[in-house]
């Protein structure tokens, strides 16, 4: 892994080292093979480590993020941050701190930033993928939407990873679990072991997936 401690400390984001670490491995692994993917991008602490991962290869990472932020991150909710506020548009704007990451990581070769809702950037959307990792927006309908969508672009031996899961529900929020729960549950996928709150699933070689799930 050859970004500095420093450069990642310094970026904003919800990331335990351990995770980033994990993302960062699998990353390295897969991405000879196909592109990654992550969603939720936010000011790009996640983007560093998939995305030097995704160097090793000479791959790419495309990280998508609308960079409005997500339902928590809104003012007045829980994980409002004034500093992503831009006063003169009225809402938030985390893409010039992902920019900035982007710079300070040496990933600007490596990490196509898709600014856009997941969902519309998944409607014409037609490359495998060697990793899909979901962390956007955690109600309940933005996470089932985002596995509906991505998961079936994985190659087989790809990686499926899901952000912020709590078996708890008194930990957080839900969505993420449940997301984890019906991959687990669909045959597609062998579980991995987790690290800390990272969910990480292989796509089985047998099986084809739909692009876009029928909803439950
Ligand atoms: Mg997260």
């Amino acid at each position: 892994m050859d970004i500095d401690d420093a450069v990642i400390n310094s970026v904003k984001g919800f990331l335990d080292k351990e995770e980033g670490m994990r993302l960062y491995e699998l990353a390295a692994e897969v991405s000879a093979k196909a592109p990654c993917l992550e969603i939720g991008s936010y000011c790009g602490k996640s983007t560093l480590y998939l995305g030097a991962g995704c160097r090793v290869n000479n791959s790419v990472l495309f990280a998508v993020d609308h960079h409005r932020g997500s339902e928590e991150q809104q003012p007045g909710e829980e994980y409002f941050d004034p500093e992503t506020f831009d006063i003169s548009a009225g809402c938030m704007d985390t893409f010039p701190c992902f920019r900035r990451t982007l710079a300070m990581g040496g990933l600007e070769e490596t990490v196509v930033p898709v600014v856009s809702r997941s969902s519309v950037a998944a409607r014409m959307w037609a490359t495998p993928l060697g990793l899909v990792f979901i962390d956007g927006g955690h109600s309940l309908e933005a996470a089932f939407t985002d596995y509906c969508n991505w998961a079936g672009h994985l190659i087989p031996g790809g990686y499926l990873a899901v952000h912020d899961i709590f078996r708890n529900p008194e930990d957080g929020g839900q969505a993420p679990h449940y997301v984890y729960r019906l991959a687990s549950a669909s045959g597609f996928f062998d579980v991995l072991p987790m690290t800390r709150t990272l969910g990480v699933l292989k796509r089985r070689e047998c099986g084809v997936m739909p692009a876009v799930l029928p909803e439950a």
